[in-house]
């Protein structure tokens, strides 16, 4: 029997009255039963798309179905759905037995049904003999047991959790999310749960939803989106991974980071790539066995392994190991083929990370480049001292910002002058392939970066040039 779709998002858009979308062309199927999690950074439109299930929001456009039927009209009382915050929404007046029973007393469910009901949901979140006990005495877990609890009682269809754990210390958060889940699987009910903390939405879900700046970055099980994340963002939000910028040389090979790698995505040779590598597939080795070299710049001792970064180029590669390495020792490093995870990058655009200096200018390859960075930071500006200041306030540590950079291929100007001024860096012609109205050329640099560079010229194989890459050019994009 093919399983129903208790609630469906078509092309939703929420779009709030200072014409900022919160939330753009959402489209999600969630089946009855299911453990769904919203994922993503703060800011990103989790609440606002549960909002606009639990109809405390209306969407500007697209439709919610609920077992197949529009509910746009229906109000949020009348929606069987149920919504815990993060904030337990207690009524700090009233004792425990109360708070549960309130949604039943407004229903007017007659009294012995309701004491039935909060007994039950009281052994449901562990916390018979508490009807008597008021709010104030209950630690935050158990308020938040109370606020589930509450909930619950309704018997809704769905379960909005909206950052239920958020302000529970790290144990108690542990253990919740272990009886949440629990909790799920017993009472057979719809959970959609909202989460920024990526373990949690893994451990708990059977289906995440990953979202940036309002939209949707991919769907799939937990396995799916660790395993086989859509773009570079979904792998950097999901664990720690060494993003690259490549390019497809060949037939299952990908080349990045200096090195040719096999792999097991079957993209088109010339397409440029972003290579994904998880800390864990990144093997280290004696230098001469090595796919790569680099230098240990760091080892840090993690309890069950060694996190060890290794300079590559311009590359940190960071790699998870049972041995430990010696900081400032030359090592190998090997990628198996199915390590790697091959997205195509959007557009061709190369993607490279640029510096902050410390005099706070921005700089790339030793080049300061003449741009106003506190335009790129926002809410930045400078003090007396020409410092960057953030938007608390509190000086910016370059060591603790990460800037960077794309630039088309088109935009990018090979000359064979190579110390010219305005070159930012030299590369080798490694690769070129005739597009019809111009070459695109792979260069090697040794930054150990890739650039792609649009061309109509015919250069050779092998040509060394300086690569002229204008600064007002370049789009750029700030990490903490
Ligand atoms: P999340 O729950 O993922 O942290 P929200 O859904 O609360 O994010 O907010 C998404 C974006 O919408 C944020 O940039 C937020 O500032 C903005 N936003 C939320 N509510 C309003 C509102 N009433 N008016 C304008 N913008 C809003
Ligand atoms: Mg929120």
């Amino acid at each position: 029997m093919e399983e129903k779709n208790i609630i469906e998002l078509k092309n939703i858009t929420k779009t709030y009255e200072d014409g900022f979308t919160a939330v753009g062309d959402f489209n999600l199927e969630v089946k009855r039963g299911e453990f769904v999690t919203f994922l993503g950074p703060s800011g990103c439109g989790k609440t606002t798309t549960l909002r606009m299930i639990a109809g405390f929001d209306l969407p500007s456009s697209g439709e919610i179905l609920l077992n197949g039927k529009d509910i746009s009209n229906i109000p949020p009382y009348e929606r069987p759905i149920n919504t815990v915050f993060q904030r337990y929404a207690l009524f700090p007046h009233m004792n425990i037995y109360d708070n549960i029973a309130f949604g039943l007393k407004q229903k007017k469910v007659e009294k012995e049904t309701i004491r039935k009901k909060v007994k039950k949901m009281l052994e449901l979140v562990d916390l018979e003999g508490f009807e008597n006990r008021s709010v104030s005495t209950l630690s935050g877990g158990q308020q938040q047991r109370v606020a589930i609890a509450r909930a619950l009682v309704n018997e809704p269809e769905i379960l909005l959790l909206d950052e239920p754990l958020g302000a529970l210390d790290l144990k108690m958060r542990q253990e919740m999310q272990l009886e949440l889940k629990s909790m799920h699987d017993r009472l057979g009910i719809t959970f959609i749960y909202v989460t920024h903390d990526q373990e949690e939405a893994l451990t708990m879900s059977d289906k995440i939803v990953v979202m940036n700046e309002g939209r949707i970055q991919q769907i799939g099980t937990p396995e799916d989106i660790y395993n086989e994340p859509h773009n570079a963002f979904v792998a950097d939000f999901i664990g720690e991974s060494n993003i690259f910028n490549g390019i497809m040389t060949g037939s299952l090979k990908a080349r990045f980071c200096g090195g040719v790698f096999d792999c097991v995505d079957d993209v088109p040779e010339g397409t440029q790539i972003t290579a994904v590598v998880r800390p864990e597939d990144v093997e280290i080795t004696a230098p001469e066995k090595g796919q790569i070299r680099g230098r240990v710049i760091g080892v840090i001792f993690k309890g069950m392994h060694y996190e060890t970064t290794v300079q590559c180029g311009r590359y940190e590669v960071v790699a998870k190991s049972t041995k430990t390495q010696k900081v400032g020792d030359t090592v190998g490093l090997c990628v198996e083929p199915d390590g790697i995870h091959i997205m195509i990058a959007e557009d061709n655009t190369n993607v490279f990370t640029v510096d902050m200096n410390r005099n706070h200018r921005l700089e790339y390859n030793g080049n300061v480049l003449d741009t106003s960075l506190t335009k790129i930071i926002k809410g930045s500006h400078r003090n007396e001292n020409k410092e960057l200041i953030d938007e608390n306030g509190e000086i910016i540590d370059p060591d603790k910002i990460k800037i960077i950079a794309a630039i088309k291929p088109m935009d990018i100007t090979m000359t064979d002058d190579v110390d010219a001024d305005d070159v930012l860096l030299t590369g080798t012609i490694s690769s070129l392939i005739y597009k019809g109205d111009h070459y695109s050329y792979v260069l090697q640099t040794d930054l150990g970066q890739d650039f792609i560079v649009d061309d109509e010229d015919l250069w050779n194989m092998g040509d060394l040039v300086g690569l002229i890459i204008p600064v007002d050019k370049m789009k750029f994009t700030v990490k903490k």
